[in-house]
């Protein structure tokens, strides 16, 4: 009777352990285009579990934290999935010093729920408030931030639990290789499981538009905006499906009152008016023409003030449509010196043109140099080309797909560019080394830390080692 006692008591305990486990599950991403059966999902809650579950699992390993990259980079078959949601932590916030610590999993909506109260900022973020910081760190992400660029650019340091299970720092000055390997290294060098990060004040920021053509868009940019000390953000829409007009969209500091007086934004989806116009915009008759000289008139009309937090805290459920059944909203985006802006411009025109590529916006920003991270996607100054557009969900839709996309990607490096990784993997090795010079010296990191090729997804399947 006892014994029985006993194997019970076990088999609550196993249950109850703090990490939820679950058999054969199937991991997706936003798109709804890519899913994946892994063996097991477990979402751990400490650096111990992490790095336990790590040291002592002998196959492939994969890492998820929002989900919201689009071609596989968060899973591969029959890995262990580590779900690091729950890992959300606050650990330190420094606000004299402007630094916080923060477990992985945390979003950055919520980290703006804390800091908020403190008059501080994220420095470097996305456009969206929806995704994790380790999620960001692994794609070395950015946003519409003037004067900055890379996310790796806010990052004080980190702590990575290795595949031997080992917990290491990593800064610019202790363990720098782990640093600039991990910092969009998506998840192919080790778990980051606490990040310290810079943070900025939070201020009123104004809004501005100017609409031009895009062949004046590089010297306003240059002239107006690049060296300004009050722009916080700034982009520019540029129209398809001409592609010749550009709508630029500025917030700058400001001393006057809002005229927004919430401090977040919502975390609504859109209403049944809103959808409407969204799929107007994207299916409906002379939809692009509607956007641009009516609806984005209308939209950006009058005076607008708010707090950078608001502006930095959209939700993208304010971009989800009603279905992904049938077809799909997906990103891609390219990074051009900017010495190469006005070249690439028409390049890009003609390839979406000729494939009747149903382009909803391309939103243009501008990034400094990230000459740290070993996947740099800015190894020099950049505009950023930022393509949402709708995709059907057929296999033939995603060969044509593919084809277009083959032909932007090396439009992008014809000009001495690079394209992004964290959206659909379709570039061949030789693209990708292209793009990404410094994948050698990655991949030789990966080997030394990972060498039983634990680590694994979609990105490194195909471009690193070979799936399963
Ligand atoms: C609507 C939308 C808007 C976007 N806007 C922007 C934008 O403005 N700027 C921009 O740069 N990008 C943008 N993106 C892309 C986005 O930044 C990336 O997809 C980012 O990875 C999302 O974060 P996530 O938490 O969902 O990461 P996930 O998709 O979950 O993971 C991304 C990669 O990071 C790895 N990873 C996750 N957590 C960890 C961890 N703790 N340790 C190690 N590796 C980890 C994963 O294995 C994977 O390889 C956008 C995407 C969408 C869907």
């Amino acid at each position: 009777m006892r014994s029985y006692r006993g194997i019970f008591l076990m088999f609550i305990f196993a249950t109850l352990n703090c990490s939820m486990a679950t058999a054969k599950e199937t991991v997706n991403d936003i798109t709804q285009l890519n899913p994946i059966a892994v063996d097991r999902v477990v979402a751990p809650t400490s650096i111990d579990e992490v790095s336990k579950l790590v040291g002592e699992h002998h196959g492939p390993i994969s890492i998820g934290g929002g989900r919201y990259s689009q071609g596989g980079q968060t899973a591969t078959e029959n890995a262990l999935f580590l779900d690091m949601r729950q890992m959300d932590h606050i650990v330190n916030l420094d606000v004299e010093k402007r630094q916080i610590t923060v477990e992985a999993g945390i979003t950055w909506r919520k980290i703006q729920e804390v800091i908020d109260r403190h008059d501080l900022s994220l420095k470097i973020m996305q456009s969206y408030s929806n995704f994790t910081v380790g999620g960001s760190l692994s794609v070395n992400a950015h946003g519409r931030y003037v004067g900055e660029g890379s996310l790796i650019r806010s990052v004080e340091s980190i702590l990575i639990v290795l595949a031997d299970g080992t917990v290491k720092e990593a800064s610019r000055t202790r363990n720098p290789e782990l640093f600039f390997g991990a910092i969009g290294g998506y998840g192919g060098i080790g778990v980051i499981v606490h990040a310290t990060l810079n943070l900025a004040e939070n201020t009123h920021v104004e809004r501005t538009t100017s609409t031009m053509p895009v062949s004046a868009y590089k010297d306003y940019f240059f002239e107006n905006i690049r060296t300004s000390k009050r722009v916080v953000f700034h982009n520019a829409d540029l129209y398809p499906p001409t592609y010749t007009q550009v709508n630029a969209v500025t917030w700058s500091i400001t001393g006057k009152p809002v005229t927004v007086p919430e401090k977040l934004a919502p975390q609504d989806a859109l209403s049944p008016m809103q959808q409407s116009i969204m799929r107007w915009i994207s299916d409906g008759p002379m939809g692009k023409q509607v956007r641009q000289y009516l609806y984005d008139p209308y939209r950006f009309a009058g005076e607008q003030i708010e707090w950078r937090n608001y502006e930095a805290s959209y939700d993208v459920i304010g971009l989800e449509p009603p279905s992904r059944q049938n077809s799909t909203f997906v990103l891609q985006e390219y990074f051009i010196p900017v010495e190469h802006f006005d070249a690439f411009v028409p390049k890009l025109a003609a390839i979406l043109n000729g494939h009747n590529v149903n382009v909803l916006n391309v939103s243009i920003r501008h990034a400094l140099p990230d000459t740290e991270s070993l996947l740099s996607w800015a190894p020099k100054e950049v505009f950023s080309f930022v393509i949402y557009y709708e995709q059907g969900v057929t296999a033939d839709d995603k060969k044509a797909v593919r084809e277009w996309t083959s032909e932007v990607i090396d439009a992008a490096l014809a000009e001495g560019g690079t394209y992004y990784l964290p959206y659909q993997i379709v570039a061949t090795k030789a693209q990708f080394l292209q793009a990404y010079p410094k994948a050698p010296d990655f991949f030789a990191l990966k080997k030394q830390v990972d060498p039983d090729y634990k680590f694994r997804n979609k990105l490194w399947d195909n471009y690193y080692g070979s799936p399963r």
